[in-house]
């Protein structure tokens, strides 16, 4: 276990990110129970896993047994295998022109959705001399990747021709899941369906069925397949992620913010406060000023309406976030100190503030908060 005060200790700036990689296992087993055993569990590790380190998720899940890992980018990918992960990576936006050689290499499995990406792979797998495997994406009602569900007959037909290619994977991507109406999903499902039965017809052996992320694993057992792909339950996103129906799964929290107070000033009644004096105090009070803001993932528009825990207690930020820096309004704290603790996601003396709340007040959602926080912040793995 790290020492939190190490970042204070250690000359660097007191701003850092703990990431808890017990509770990134617990929500894995969490998530795992509500799977049939057979099925396989994807832990979809793009964005450097949601903000949270790809490598060091990647490798504390393999620990455990999980054995598919989902990425937006090829380059994600390798930087996973070069980080020593082994099990099956999976690359849900496929590849861009020139990339499937080092694909291949790595072997990792692309979603395909255009002929030309499958032209490509299946040339560069007769290079290599191997029959590489790779998933189909249907697009069943998102409108954004896929072969849209009616015209994957015609898609489908021009498969054949590639020999050094197998057919191993269906997916498609839920647009609504977390919503309390499931019709949406509904005619998804229906749809994944037609075209499974379209691939199964032409004889593909259609092993990997996926359908759902998050919201759909939680919400649509009937669409949980033989693969899931989560993201945000992984790293204990719940409100804002899930519908609110079934109950909530018991998901912890996995990464926390903090930094510490540099600097505290007593500035009488009047004083305008950051970029275009925004905040203008009403009382004498006492500012403190916090070496983190919008480059770390602070976001912009929580100036004026965020909230963060000194010593246990939320305190407001006033004036504008800046790029570097962010003020906060510790008037009403009699005991606040230049490098006392400054925790602006996680827990504090029993309070505690998550990325969605962050999200609320920032107008956005909790996903946009994690993946936000920037690449200065170092992260501390516990
Ligand atoms: C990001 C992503 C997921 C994971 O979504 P969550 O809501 O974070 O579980 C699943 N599938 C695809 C195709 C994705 O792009």
């Amino acid at each position: 276990m790290i020492d939190q005060n190490q970042a204070w200790r250690s000359s660097q700036r007191p701003t850092w990110a703990m990431v808890d990689l017990s509770n990134l296992c617990h929500n894995y087993r969490v998530l795992r129970q509500t799977l049939d055993p057979q099925s396989g569990l994807m832990a979809v590790l793009k964005a450097n896993a949601y903000g949270h380190g790809a490598v060091e998720c990647g490798r504390a899940l393999e620990g455990i047994g999980a054995d598919w890992f989902g990425v937006a980018l090829p380059e994600e990918g390798h930087q996973l295998r070069a980080g020593g992960v082994r099990g099956h990576i999976f690359c849900v936006g496929g590849f861009w022109q020139g990339q499937a050689a080092r694909l291949i290499a790595d072997e990792i499995t692309p979603a395909i959705f255009r002929l030309d990406m499958a032209e490509e792979l299946n040339e560069q797998a007769r290079l290599a001399g191997r029959i590489v495997e790779y998933h189909l994406k249907v697009d069943t009602g998102m409108g954004r990747l896929g072969v849209r569900w009616d015209d994957l007959h015609s898609f489908a037909a021009q498969l054949g021709r590639f020999e050094h290619l197998r057919l191993t994977g269906l997916l498609t991507h839920f647009a609504a899941a977390d919503e309390t109406t499931p019709d949406f999903t509904h005619i998804q499902i229906a749809r994944y369906h037609e075209t499974l039965a379209i691939l199964t017809g032409l004889g593909h052996e259609i092993r990997w069925r996926h359908l759902a992320n998050s919201a759909g694993v939680h919400a649509y057992p009937e669409a949980h397949g033989t693969l899931a792909r989560t993201g945000a339950t992984l790293y204990g996103l719940v409100r804002d992620v899930l519908a609110p129906h079934p109950a909530p799964l018991d998901l912890r929290p996995v990464m926390s913010l903090h930094s510490r107070i540099i600097l505290l000033k007593r500035v009488p009644a009047g004083t305008p406060l950051g970029y275009g004096g925004s905040f203008r105090t009403s009382r004498e009070s006492l500012i403190a000023t916090i070496p983190i803001g919008y480059a770390d993932g602070v976001r912009r528009a929580l100036s004026n309406r965020g909230r963060v825990l000194v010593g246990g207690r939320f305190v407001p930020i006033v004036g504008r976030v800046s790029m570097d820096l962010t003020i906060l309004d510790v008037t009403d704290h009699s005991t606040v100190a230049v490098g006392d603790e400054v925790v602006l996601l996680g827990e504090q003396g029993g309070e505690r503030l998550l990325a969605e709340d962050l999200a609320g007040d920032a107008g956005t959602i909790s996903y946009e908060i994690v993946t936000g926080i920037g690449a200065r912040v170092p992260r501390y793995y516990r």
